[in-house]
């Protein structure tokens, strides 16, 4: 029941009581309460917009909500994964809000948008919101906020081009699409009038503290956890990987104020999650695991979102082997040194070894591996590489047991590897991973191939999907229902295959052309020059 749900949130902030003229504003999360809650950046937005007050906040999620304003002013919605697109437009629809920004009137809210997914494509989304926050949304939230109350009481299209004006906020309505034909490539994207700025920067926060849990409950779908944000992207900029490049710089949260931080959310509960792509890259995370490893946090059960390879010592298994933790997750992308080379993956064949050797040693019952097929540049050879690895590490420490999760690339915006498509191969290799690891005892755990090309469009679509997704949306999620909408709309956009398989030109205008991510696509492309001279010099 909805009252229970949120009776039971423990909140680690003060809500403010609203002024009598506050807007009305609903911040969603298109999914269930209990993945809501659990994500970081919902929590911190809705605890911003909850201390502010010129504004009466109301949280809504798909199976729950609190008491909403019959006039909101503002719809919010925090985009984490892709396929929540469907509950956005049944939560718009239940709210008896046109699904398109193009039908919407003075009188219906302004419909924003923002989170990973927004930030890394918002194209193929382009139609639904009114308004899309690029970035970081520390600084860009209140900015938002308050460029709006400015124009509060003017018509739509007025709050509209005023937004626009605001660094980071990007209205997808005032830029106009030429395409060279209806079913092909992009000719060109342009601001609709010249007081729209032609180019959107995605904003970038610089402070030194990150983000932490502002709510703690145990309805969460991580029972009762406390997060804190310890690092924001990844210095390693792998060339496919959209943590690193799409939030770069690497920024690091100061130990000042990590550590009160996580005091005032171990006074409310024993669990605590260290979150960000590289944690352990921290430069004083020695510090903060003996902090944590002090007799009075004895009882705290802690969870680390990822570990580099090369940082996985006895010391870091021991501490989380002592913490409830029991197997540990490292990426390694592939067996062959080839194809990590290609990817820009430092890390040697020994480095793995010793991850697991410390592993061991330190008292942990598993190690899980993070491997990818499709690579640019794998051929059948680096799929035996990976096999030979996988045994390699059964001899080494017979007594760990060996996950190996493998996903199809993908690529995505704003990377290197933007341009190149996914490998028709892939289902076949991950098939032949399979059977060559399972006889061997070891845990063989493919991502759907079908799900890769589901998310390689949403990554490198346009906003011609839109008409798409609302079509999709009607014949299910499955790849076969989006086969079907791009039949039904055949000569209205390219095929699938444009956008899924087929290598782009860097000459091709694309889709987020005029988003600015942290690097330029000139940089880009010479971080993509080099993987090509690396594949020519390797297959010579
Ligand atoms: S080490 Fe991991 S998080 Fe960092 S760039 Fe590589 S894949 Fe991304």
């Amino acid at each position: 029941m909805t009252s229970d749900l949120f009776a039971k949130e423990r909140l680690l902030f003060n809500p403010v009581t609203p002024d009598t003229d506050a807007i009305p504003i609903i911040f969603a999360f298109p999914n269930e309460y209990t993945v809501g809650i659990t994500s970081l950046g919902y929590q911190v937005v809705w605890a911003t917009l909850a201390m502010r007050v010129d504004l009466q906040v109301s949280r809504l999620f798909t199976d729950t909500s609190e008491n909403l304003p019959r006039n909101p002013e503002i719809l919010g919605f925090s985009m984490s994964w892709e396929l929540d697109y469907a509950n956005v437009l049944s939560l718009l629809e239940s709210l008896d809000i046109p699904i398109k920004s193009c039908d919407r009137q003075d009188n219906h809210p302004i419909v924003f948008g923002g989170g990973p997914v927004l930030t890394a494509n918002p194209e193929p989304f382009a139609d639904f919101f009114d308004v899309v926050l690029l970035g970081d949304g520390e600084n860009l939230l209140n900015d938002f906020i308050n460029a709006y109350k400015q124009v509060r009481n003017a018509d739509k299209e007025t709050i509209l081009i005023a937004l626009a004006q605001v660094p980071g906020i990007y209205v997808p309505s005032l830029y106009e699409v030429e395409y060279y034909a209806l079913d092909s490539a992009i000719k060109s994207i342009k601001p609709i009038s010249s007081e729209i700025p032609p180019e959107i920067k995605k904003q970038t926060y610089r402070g030194n503290t990150l983000s932490a849990s502002t709510v703690v409950t145990e309805k969460a779908a991580w029972e009762n956890i406390f997060m804190v944000e310890v690092v924001r992207s990844c210095p390693e900029m792998c060339r496919f990987c959209l943590a690193s490049y799409l939030t770069l710089p690497f920024r690091t949260a100061s130990l000042d104020s990590l550590i009160p931080a996580i005091e005032r959310g171990l006074k409310v509960t024993n669990r605590l999650g260290l979150l960000g792509a590289s944690v352990t890259q921290h430069p004083e995370f020695e510090t903060l695991l003996n902090y944590i490893n002090q007799p009075k946090y004895e009882d705290v059960r802690l969870s680390i979102a990822s570990v580099r390879t090369n940082t996985v010592t006895a010391e870091l298994a021991k501490t989380l082997a002592q913490r409830g933790t029991k197997s540990l997750t490292i990426a390694v992308e592939s067996g062959s040194e080839k194809v990590r080379k290609i990817i820009n993956k430092k890390l040697e064949q020994e480095d793995i070894i010793k991850a697991a050797e410390n592993a061991n040693k330190g008292g942990l019952q598993g190690l899980k591996l993070y491997g990818m097929v499709g690579i640019p540049g794998e051929s059948p050879e680096d799929l035996d590489a990976t096999v030979a690895m996988m045994q390699d590490l059964k001899k080494a420490t017979p007594r760990l047991r060996f996950t190996l999760g493998c996903s199809t690339f993908v690529p995505k915006a704003h990377t290197p590897f933007q341009w190149f498509g996914v490998n028709k191969q892939a289902e076949k290799r991950l098939k032949f991973l399979q059977k060559k690891l399972k006889p061997q005892g070891i845990d063989f755990r493919p991502e759907s191939y079908n799900w890769s090309i589901i998310q390689t469009l949403l990554s490198r679509g346009d906003r011609r999907l839109s008409k798409l997704l609302e079509l999709t949306r009607k014949f299910g999620d499955s790849l076969g229902s989006y086969k079907r909408a791009f039949k039904e709309l055949k000569g209205q956009l390219p095929p699938l295959e444009f956008y899924v398989y087929d290598n782009w030109s860097t000459e091709q205008t694309l889709p987020w052309n005029h988003l600015q991510g942290p690097l330029p696509q000139s940089t880009l492309q010479k971080h993509l020059n080099e993987v090509v001279t690396k594949q020519l010099s390797m297959n010579s």
